[in-house]
């Protein structure tokens, strides 16, 4: 039976608030991730590996096989428009909202709304559920530029304390969806090495529940 297990990740907020509860399953990086250059770490656990890819690339990872598990971000799984993963287990870590955001007490245009975004699939499902048109523009970073140089009305971003659409002069204006990490798994997997991907969920929702009592 093959028992080893490969964990995809990325670097930053998600990395940093899953390592408890990675540890809470035996598995600790030997290398330190913010110091190391390598992709594929060690881990405590000689089984298991973590690989550190972009956010956007977990799910692609665990589709393909590439990893058994992954730790992504709802608002990436929102985004990505294959199909072949299990969404296993809410890890209520790196918690925020995404959120439509703008200009205070703004008049809507009277063209289209024009909406910047890293979002775009959720934002189109959004405005479509609303039945409202926007006209929807794909941006990688730095959204909350958009409305501010003229690009956009509007933006749809994540949004935690709030301070950097404070700090740009905008605010949030309508909810779109809770958003927290995820823990996802490959379908085949799941199958294949059910024992050792059990165990090691059973654990981690032990970790998750600890730290957030009913
Ligand atoms: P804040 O100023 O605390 O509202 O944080 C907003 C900025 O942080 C935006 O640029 C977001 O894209 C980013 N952000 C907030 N929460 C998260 C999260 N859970 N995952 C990834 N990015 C986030």
């Amino acid at each position: 039976m093959n028992d080893t297990l490969t964990i995809a990740v990325s670097k930053g907020r998600i990395f940093k608030d899953a390592l408890p509860l990675l540890a809470a399953a035996d598995v600790v990086p030997v290398d330190d991730p913010d110091t190391s250059r390598k992709l594929i770490l060690d881990t405590t656990n000689p089984k298991v590996k973590l690989v550190l890819i972009r956010t956007s690339d977990v799910p692609v990872y665990v589709e393909y096989g590439a990893a058994d598990l992954g730790i992504s971000g709802k608002d990436t799984l929102l985004e990505y428009e294959g199909n072949g993963v299990y969404e296993l287990l809410d890890l209520k870590i790196a918690c925020c909202k995404l959120m439509v955001a703008g200009f205070p007490n703004a008049e809507a245009p009277s063209r289209q709304p024009r909406i910047a975004t890293k979002y775009v699939n959720s934002a189109k499902r959004y405005f479509a559920e609303q039945g409202k048109q926007a006209e929807i523009i794909k941006l990688y970073g730095s959204m909350e530029l958009a409305p501010l140089v003229g690009l956009s009305d509007y933006i749809v971003d994540l949004v935690d304390t709030g301070n950097t659409l404070k700090a740009n002069g905008l605010e949030p204006l309508e909810h779109i969806a809770d958003i927290s990490s995820r823990l996802i798994v490959n379908k085949a997997s799941m199958k294949m090495k059910h024992a050792t991907v059990k165990a090691f969920i059973g654990k981690v929702a032990e970790a998750v529940a600890a730290r957030n009592p009913a």
